[in-house]
């Protein structure tokens, strides 16, 4: 007989957390304290961070370096994003960028994320693009921006978020692309996490709770749900972050 599955008690690494307030209908914040207290419950060895204020970002990073990975958090539509990018990860030693289509208000593939792209090419860092809202951020879009830029790295966060067929879709753009890799925080569907660890691949799928949105408990739960051999778990909670984020 089955019997309920445990947490995962190994070493992790998260892909997606983020400090600072989100006002409005989200109504959520979180300390950095309270980020290193998670972490150190759920046996996160390091976390990868964004929040639209680079500068909070970049000061929990300078206080926690052996703890916290920076990602930079451009608007690119600001005529300052490529310089805001490169600063970043040049002078700050931030180790990837992240886009948010939905919240800022533009097409994955729009020529104005291409400069953005080049900058992560050249620095060789990738980048992690939310995912699964209409009109911004479906998974076919950021399809068509790993099409044009097939030597950049690609994280799709969420792997499609909250609706199956966006999520389904993010599976098979995935394949397509072999630049997309999948983070797996607020995806609605545990099962689809397995089934991209074998139809996309077993290095191309990461762990990534998106503290404060979701809470690690449900997030590596998800994982677990699945009751995956040892092998794959420590991809999916280790190895695979930090392959793809060279940390
Ligand atoms: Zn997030």
């Amino acid at each position: 007989m089955r019997t309920i599955p445990t947490l995962y008690q190994g070493e992790k690494i998260d892909a997606h957390a983020h400090i600072g307030e989100f006002g409005g209908w989200a109504n959520l914040e979180c300390s950095a304290d309270e980020l290193l207290n998670s972490m150190k419950l759920y046996n996160v060895s390091k976390t990868v961070l964004y929040y639209a204020d680079n500068e909070l970002v970049r000061k929990a990073v300078s206080e926690h370096p052996d703890k916290l990975v920076g990602c930079v958090w451009p608007d690119p539509r600001s005529p300052d994003a490529r310089a805001l990018v490169r600063r970043a990860i040049k002078e700050w030693g931030f180790k990837g960028i992240k886009l948010h289509p939905l919240f800022n208000a533009f097409l994955p593939n729009d020529e104005i994320v291409y400069p953005l792209m080049e900058e992560a090419r050249a620095a060789k860092v990738p980048v992690l693009i939310h995912s699964g809202h209409p009109p911004f951020s479906l998974p076919w879009s950021i399809g068509e921006l790993a099409e044009n830029f097939r030597d950049v790295t690609i994280v799709m966060l969420h792997m499609g978020h909250g609706n199956g067929i966006y999520i389904e879709s993010a599976l098979n753009v995935a394949r397509r692309y072999d630049n997309i890799y999948l983070e797996t925080s607020g995806v609605a569907m545990h099962t689809k996490i397995k089934e991209a660890l074998e139809r996309v691949g077993e290095d191309r799928v990461m762990y990534g709770s998106d503290i404060p949105f979701h809470d690690p408990l449900v997030e590596i739960g998800k994982v677990c749900a699945n009751d995956l051999p040892a092998r794959l778990l420590e991809r999916v909670f280790y190895t695979n972050v930090k392959e793809v984020m060279r940390i």
